[in-house]
């Protein structure tokens, strides 16, 4: 007899090998998205099979399922095209992407995000506006029309609480919202794809030893915490903190002058060491170093 657990597991077992094959191990094919973010964690993407967690498949599985919901429904709509495929070659690189939608009659480049409010309360969108503008830009590459698009992405909240929306301002008031990020120069553009590129190659060139120890991804893709650090005021002998504050000199006031307080700074956390699969394949010594950190 199949039981709820079994077809459940089959699901589950389906949505993994989705997500397994989805990994395309050609140094030279390289995405959009993957281009935007940590170079480190591309470079091994393309020499070892990253092992995802449930989390990962599960976000993935509501992303696509979103995009493939929208294909469906403006397939027939006038002058919009979806998921629209578009490659660049650089050198031996060849860059790919695949825009949401193109809405011809607005002019506009749209891109679907499933995302959290943070992001949102945060207007934390610069990822959002590097990968349109490269969208941008390498449609333009095939006709000069795109330079009068604008670029839009429509954010999906994953999290979204109708009750905050009536308790907080700056809450979104829908669990949609469409948001307009700035274009770049296309000189700009080319500058930046030709520098991260070139960055890639080099990094490629390293054996995996020597790319795990390399320490270049940027905050941002670090998903740093905390900004520039916390200073907690501790009583000696105990690991919790009495009070934290954002400056050394408000700490050291709290502290005073009891020898029975003293006063340590907290580095920023990297929330990278808990998502980023590089991380979880223990091959990134920077994480490594924070894992021991937090011991
Ligand atoms: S774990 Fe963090 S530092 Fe290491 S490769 Fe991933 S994003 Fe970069």
């Amino acid at each position: 007899m199949i039981t709820l657990n079994d077809k459940y597991n089959s699901i589950v077992n389906r949505l993994f090998m989705e997500n397994d094959r989805r990994q395309n191990l050609n140094p030279n094919l390289v995405s959009v998205t993957d281009l935007i973010g940590s170079l480190k964690r591309l470079s091994f993407k393309k020499r070892v099979e990253f092992d995802y967690e449930i989390g990962d498949v599960y976000k993935a599985f509501l992303g696509t399922a979103i995009h493939s919901y929208l294909e469906q429904l403006l397939s027939d709509a006038d002058g919009i095209d979806t998921e629209f495929k578009i490659s660049a070659q650089i050198e031996d690189i060849q860059l790919r992407g695949v825009v949401d939608a193109i809405n011809h009659k607005e002019k506009q480049i749209l891109d679907y995000k499933t995302t959290s409010v943070y992001k949102y309360i945060f207007a934390d969108y610069t990822s959002f506006e590097k990968q349109l503008n490269l969208y941008r830009y390498m449609l333009y590459l095939t006709d000069s029309k795109y330079a009068d698009y604008s670029l839009n992405a429509i954010l999906f909240f994953t999290d979204y609480s109708a009750k905050e929306a009536t308790r907080k301002e700056d809450y979104p008031q829908l669990p949609i919202v469409e948001i307009e990020v700035p274009t770049w120069d296309f000189n700009k553009t080319a500058q930046y794809i030709d520098g991260r590129i070139k960055l890639y190659k080099q990094i490629n060139a390293l054996d995996n030893t020597a790319l795990g120890s390399l320490d270049i991804c940027s905050p941002e893709e670090k998903m740093m915490r905390n900004g520039t650090g916390k200073y907690a005021v501790i009583k000696k002998g105990r690991k919790t903190a009495v009070r934290v504050f954002d400056n050394q000199q408000e700490a050291e006031y709290y502290a005073g002058k009891d020898p029975a307080y003293e006063v340590e700074y907290r580095a920023p956390k990297a929330n990278c060491v808990d998502y980023c699969p590089v991380s979880k394949l223990g091959l990134c010594k920077f994480a490594e170093l924070e894992k021991e950190k937090e011991k």
